[in-house]
């Protein structure tokens, strides 16, 4: 594990415990860093998903997703299969539910689809899923949404391309495909938070995809204290107070206690 700070005596664990005690506004932004160690494999990571099997990217491409039956089975598959199932919260999760209920946690914000920080006892209304959530089908037509299970037990008894009951359109996961806008209203939310918040905390992200990685010079131009914890640099190391690399499941829960 290395700490490090831009031009200056980096801060120690204890400091930066001592920061996150004495915030009374903190928002939280999580990627997929957190969840690897639940089972999870990221996308773009040495063993990711992407990494291994290019063709997979299509899968979460809207423009294929719409227009080729084919991509859609594929989709349906990889959902029933996905490793999400079966992952519960690591102690990554769980610290950040600590903080929650320690009444210092404003707003969650994460990159990842898997519902683990709920299931680790994060409120709903505190998480806001950026790129959406697996857990959920949305129609692609109409207002239809349902939970996953209804959509992986018509698959189960033998559907490949389910359709949605109410218009005949085309379902999805409730996630945020390549080529479809994130919700507006929960990036305004997250936005909101990163502005008003005492000190920002990004776990386990490369912070490189926009523009939620914008949230971070976001909250540090507004006066927040920035904590980075990711097992890699970050493109947005320059903004950190204090970055720290190393495992998130170890380095979380001393920070958390
Ligand atoms: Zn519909």
């Amino acid at each position: 594990m290395t700490v490090a700070r831009v031009n200056d005596t980096p801060p120690a664990l204890e400091q930066i415990s001592a920061w996150l005690e004495s915030a009374t506004r903190v928002v939280v932004l999580t990627g997929a860093g957190i969840s690897t160690a639940s089972g999870i494999p990221d996308f773009r990571g040495p063993q990711g998903l992407w990494t291994r099997d290019p063709e997979a990217e299509k899968l979460s491409d809207i423009r294929y997703y719409v227009s080729d039956p084919a991509i859609r089975r594929k989709a349906w598959q990889a959902r029933r299969d996905s490793p999400v199932w079966q992952a519960s919260p690591g102690a990554g999760h769980y610290a950040l539910a600590r903080l929650e209920q320690s009444g210092r946690l404003h707003t969650l914000v994460t990159q990842n689809i898997d519902g683990l920080h709920q299931l680790a006892g994060s409120a709903d209304e505190r998480v806001i899923e950026i790129h959406g959530t697996l857990r959920q089908v949305a129609c692609l037509q109409c207002n239809y949404r349902v939970a996953m299970a209804v959509v992986l037990k018509r698959l189960a008894d033998g559907e490949e391309d389910p359709d949605c009951p109410e218009c005949g359109g085309i379902l999805k996961s409730a996630t945020i495909s390549f080529g479809q806008s994130l919700v507006a209203k929960d990036l305004a939310r997250a936005e909101q938070a990163a502005h008003d918040c005492d000190l920002l905390l990004a776990v386990g992200s490369t912070l490189s995809v926009f523009p939620v990685a914008g949230l971070v010079p976001l909250a540090r131009k507004a006066g927040a204290r920035v904590v980075i914890i990711n097992a890699e640099p970050t493109a947005m190391d320059e903004f950190g107070d204090a970055v720290l690399m190393g495992d998130i499941e170890l380095l979380l829960p001393q920070l958390i206690v």
